[in-house]
């Protein structure tokens, strides 16, 4: 059985199990109760829903990991320690047994003192909040959790589901059918047929043949305890960059607010190996780490998100506005931000999705780096997320061949791109090229490409096609709801003309403001918004500054 691996960017252990000093615990104290605990007994078990947090005064308590009837211990905590990882914050499950392994005495606090503490008081905030991610980095760099997937690295719905876990951040085990002699047996004990596979074994007892996203976070309780009925001051839909700053804002400003995510949190940026060019990065960030901050960062402030939740349409002709689901559930809000995106457009091949998952990624992270190491690659596009996916896959791979249809890389690719490209000994630019079909049978194995200049076709054998070829926003939930350019992305502030503000009857005196929809109050930032430039640091700009515009609307 192997472990999901992370790397803990050089944690030590005192900053995973920092000691609280007197006047700090006394901070605490003030937020909760000083209670005495015996010897053996159980504080809190794992499963256990709106985790309470601990720390130590005097005696010792263990953090247990159960494994078959087995408790490991993962932890201990003495006088001036505290218990905790990021569910405490998110209000999630929590992975493990508390017990004292001695009587004592400790400082309970519940969930959302605890938030406030964290709000106001910046010291402890900054202790917690880095002991609480580098915990989470530990329990997953171990595969400390209490979920096993089985799977083939040949099947797309395998390769789905450890993306969905990875992008939550959700430590799990991962037993590979074709490598894993012992899968046999596990399989057996949980009366699991090979063709119900992959199989997601959840919290050790229930046993999930092939689950959706929807199933797992069902199972895991993402989104338990979420009131998705009273009105928000502002909804958000879309856990990109943009919506994950608008989060961060509006929450920190004291904005009741609610985030809708389709998959996961990250966005597009989530499927970035290294950004280098967002400010305050000069080393660069993996767009997964960039998200896992910003979404700890949204929840410290008390924005709620919903995972796996896919916005289907808005009920736009009445105030306030609601979001529609699937499921007939109407969600309602003084002000919606669309933080929705965009996604890479398919290349028109026939056999396209036979392969995606199985050869054909949409995104290159350290988890499909793995997938292709030592072998060849292709990259398809030209503009810098095909470069940077170049760049990146070249220090693995054996060989890289970079297509790009038009006569050259993009006019718009950063320079220090160019620059890598051209430098690489690993990376083949060819240009005026395209990929003609896949083949394959379970698994990518050939690719067929035609340089259109010649005419000569060449075919490879090649296992892994990246694909990064333009953008198309997710804005047809919104059903014309909302003014947007022929390319359905959407029209904000002065690129709203008059005819288009007549035609959605705008009832106001005022224009719109500045990314704003021809809807009042209801605003489009990052990638999805016509106009915007595409980069990260531009989606953060913009959801921060609809932040200032939904106060202007909520005071109206
Ligand atoms: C591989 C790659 C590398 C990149 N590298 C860089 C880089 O180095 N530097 C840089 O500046 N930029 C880079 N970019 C671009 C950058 O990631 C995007 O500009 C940025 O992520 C846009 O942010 P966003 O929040 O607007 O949209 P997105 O990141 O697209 O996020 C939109 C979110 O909305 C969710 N969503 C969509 N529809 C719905 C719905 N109906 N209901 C609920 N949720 C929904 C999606 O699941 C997604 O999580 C890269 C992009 C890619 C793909």
């Amino acid at each position: 059985m192997e472990s999901t691996s992370a790397p803990v960017p050089g944690s030590s252990p005192d900053e995973m199990f920092p000691v609280l000093t007197p006047d700090q615990q006394a901070r605490v104290l003030a937020h909760g109760r000083s209670r005495n605990v015996e010897s053996g007994e159980t504080l809190v078990e794992p499963n256990a829903q709106g985790t309470k947090f601990f720390v130590v005064v005097a005696g010792k308590l263990d953090l247990l990991r159960l494994s078959d009837d087995k408790e490991d211990v993962v932890a201990v905590c003495g006088p001036g320690m505290f218990t905790g990882e990021l569910n405490v914050l998110s209000g999630r499950r929590g992975l493990v047994r508390i017990r004292a392994a001695e009587a004592g005495e400790v400082i309970e606090i519940e969930r959302e003192p605890l938030r406030a503490l964290i709000q106001t008081d910046s010291e402890l905030s900054d202790i917690f909040l880095r002991a609480f991610i580098l915990r989470r980095l530990e329990l997953i760099a171990r595969g400390i959790g209490d979920l096993i997937l089985i799977g083939s690295s040949h099947s797309l719905d395998t390769f789905r589901i450890k993306e969905f876990l990875t992008r939550n951040y959700q430590p799990y085990s991962y037993i590979d059918l074709e490598r894993d002699a012992e899968v046999q047996d596990l399989l057996d004990r949980f009366n699991v047929a090979i063709t119900d596979l992959p199989v997601l074994i959840c919290r050790r007892t229930v046993v999930l043949r092939n689950p959706s996203n929807q199933e797992i976070v069902n199972c895991l309780g993402f989104n338990e305890g979420i009131d998705q009925t009273h009105i928000r001051d502002m909804i958000v839909v879309g856990a990109g960059p943009a919506g994950l700053a608008a989060a961060v804002y509006g929450a920190s400003e004291g904005l009741d607010v609610l985030v809708i995510e389709s998959n996961s949190p990250g966005g597009q940026a989530g499927a970035s190996s290294k950004i280098e060019n967002y400010l305050g990065f000069p080393t660069g960030i993996s767009g997964q780490e960039l998200a896992g901050n910003a979404y700890a960062q949204a929840q410290k402030f008390g924005a709620q998100v919903l995972i796996a939740k896919d916005a289907r349409g808005l009920a736009c002709d009445r105030r306030p506005y609601a979001l529609k689901f699937d499921d007939g559930e109407n969600v309602p809000a003084r002000t919606i931000v669309i933080a929705t995106g965009a996604q890479y457009r398919k290349l028109p091949l026939q056999n396209l999705s036979r392969f995606e998952g199985a050869g054909v990624y949409y995104g290159a992270t350290h988890l499909e780096s793995q997938l292709c190491r030592g072998e060849d690659v292709v990259v398809v596009g030209g503009g810098n997320s095909a470069g940077q996916a170049a760049v990146f896959l070249a220090q693995t791979a054996r060989q890289v061949y970079m297509l790009v249809r038009s006569g050259g890389l993009a006019e718009r690719m950063s320079r220090y791109l160019i620059r890598r490209i051209e430098e690489s000994p690993t990376i083949q630019l060819l240009t005026n090229t395209e990929v003609i079909s896949l083949e394959g049978n379970d698994q990518l194995e050939r690719i067929q490409w035609r340089n259109n200049t010649s005419g000569n076709f060449e075919t490879h054998n090649v296992g892994a096609l990246f694909t990064m070829t333009g953008a198309i926003p997710n804005s047809s939930w919104l059903e014309g709801c909302v003014a947007c350019d022929s390319g359905g992305f959407i029209k904000t502030g002065s690129d709203i003309s008059n005819e288009d503000l007549s035609r959605a009857n705008w009832p106001l005196a005022r224009p719109p403001y500045l990314l704003e929809t021809s809807l009042p109050g209801v605003f489009a930032v990052g990638d999805v918004r016509a106009g915007n430039v595409k980069r990260v640091a531009s989606a953060v700009g913009e959801g921060s500054i609809a932040v200032s515009f939904v106060h202007q609307i909520l005071s109206e």
